[in-house]
């Protein structure tokens, strides 16, 4: 039995159960904040309490799951130097068991796929991974799903523990380091941009031509033209050769003139060129929510949140589940900096409907206003930047602002305060 410090006389009976779906920036926000409103501190992802402000919160005892199906935090915005650097690779998965802000009785970290959520009971299923096809229940109080995108092979690694990874990358890298004819990358949107910048960054010797079949990359981002177009001048100083309006029509395999495999790529213009390796960075993400009702998502998938980030309000005990980061349907570009924030929102959410289930109080819930389109985008050594009030700029402060020296790693550890309580 739990008495409650501040709701003096309330017994709670046994910790509040809460299920997280995904260990990436927006489950271990949700999760991290949570524990820190929990404990009567003020959230890490929140504002900064001023110099001597004290706010008194009430604490209240969780048990809180997180299920992922990698063995690991994944920084999945390090990706495209990830698949370019090995000793980058290495640093950009990081095992759960060793991270410090884990290390607490009260946080679980399973590692395995959840397949179905039932609402109304308020029980998942999910399949321990290793485990065959046997299905085990977690019942929770509070559910947070924050699965994120189904993305494909280039664009993120598929394997799911960590040591499959490092052999994913390897291989990759290693065969992009022998290509003669050099690499093709498809499709100029965010990803694209930055898996050619960062190859020809950590590779220069390499010939990485970045194909798009519109006239500006960037081309689906409601950003506007001056963002499109310096990206592209970047790409072009960062040596990246830049095929506008070529639309990919095949890829064949053949023999070079040295009898060594490697692909002709067509172009539905006729144009044609070769290439050891053929990398698709054409957007195909699907959210990841299968496991959850039909009802509750959109027609593409995507949960259609409240602006509390809580589920539909015609879905079963829908004020008990929350959605957070990439699956959410909700207006701005999809950001790392949206899911951690989107974390933040739903731990207070969540400590404020325990705390009317408690005590009784009335709950104030954070709420999402609309998000504008903003971007960060590194583009080898520089970087661009566009949100509405600040508008353009670019350069190698910007780089070192959005991304420090290792694309965004260090600033989302810190953010999270994933290295501990007192690690900044
Ligand atoms: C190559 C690339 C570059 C990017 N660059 C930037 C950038 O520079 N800046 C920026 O702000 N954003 C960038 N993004 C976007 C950013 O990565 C996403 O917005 C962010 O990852 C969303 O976080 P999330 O926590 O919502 O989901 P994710 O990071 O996708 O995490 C979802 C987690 O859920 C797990 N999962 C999924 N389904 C299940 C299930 N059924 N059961 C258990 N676990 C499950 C997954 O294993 C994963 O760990 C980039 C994305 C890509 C692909």
């Amino acid at each position: 039995m739990f008495q409650s410090p501040v709701d003096v006389g309330v017994t709670i009976e046994q910790p509040f159960r809460i299920l997280v779906v995904g260990g990436s920036y927006g489950g271990l926000s949700a999760a991290l904040n949570l524990q820190d409103l929990c404990r009567g501190l003020a959230p890490r992802c929140g504002p900064k309490p001023n110099e001597g402000e004290h706010v008194e919160r009430p604490q209240y005892p969780v048990d809180i799951t997180i299920v992922d199906e990698r063995d690991g935090f994944y920084h999945l915005i390090g990706s495209p130097l990830a698949l370019a650097s090995e000793s980058y690779a290495e640093k950009c998965w990081v095992k759960y068991e060793d991270i410090p802000a884990l290390q607490s009785p009260n946080i679980h970290v399973l590692h395995g796929t959840v397949q179905s959520v039932d609402q109304q009971r308020k029980v998942a299923t999910y399949v321990a991974r290793g485990g065959g096809t046997q299905t085990s229940e977690i019942e929770y109080d509070y559910l947070v799903a924050a699965s994120g995108l189904r993305r494909v092979w280039p664009v993120v690694p598929q394997s799911l523990r960590r040591k499959q990874y490092l052999f994913e990358a390897g291989d990759h890298i290693r065969a992009a380091m022998t290509a003669r004819h050099g690499v093709v990358i498809v499709g100029g949107g965010a990803v694209g941009i930055e898996m050619a910048a960062e190859l020809k960054l950590v590779q220069p010797h390499l010939k990485v031509t970045l194909v798009h079949s519109r006239d500006k990359l960037l081309s689906s981002e409601p950003l506007p033209d001056d963002v499109k177009d310096r990206s592209l001048e970047l790409l072009r100083e960062a040596n990246v050769d830049v095929l506008m309006s070529h639309r990919l029509d095949r890829t064949e395999e053949i023999k070079d003139d040295q009898g060594n495999k490697c692909f002709r790529v067509h172009f539905t213009n006729g144009h044609t060129m070769l290439a050891d390796q053929v990398a698709m960075a054409i957007s195909r993400s699907v959210p990841s929510t299968t496991f959850l009702s039909d009802k509750a998502l959109d027609n593409e998938g995507y949960v259609k949140i409240q602006a509390s980030l809580a589920f539909p309000p015609d879905t079963p005990n829908s004020a008990d589940h929350f959605a957070i980061g990439d699956v959410v349907k909700w207006s701005g570009i999809k950001r790392c900096g949206a899911a951690m924030h989107m974390g933040y929102f739903a731990a207070n959410n969540i400590h404020q409907r325990i705390q009317k289930e408690v005590s009784g109080k009335e709950p104030a819930f954070l709420e999402l206003e609309e998000i504008p389109p903003m971007i960060g985008l590194a583009v080898g050594k520089k970087a661009v930047s566009y949100w509405p009030q600040a508008g353009m700029s670019s350069g190698e402060d910007v780089m070192k602002a959005f991304f420090g020296d290792d694309l965004g790693f260090t600033i989302c550890w810190n953010h999270m305060r994933l290295g501990g309580k007192n690690v900044l």
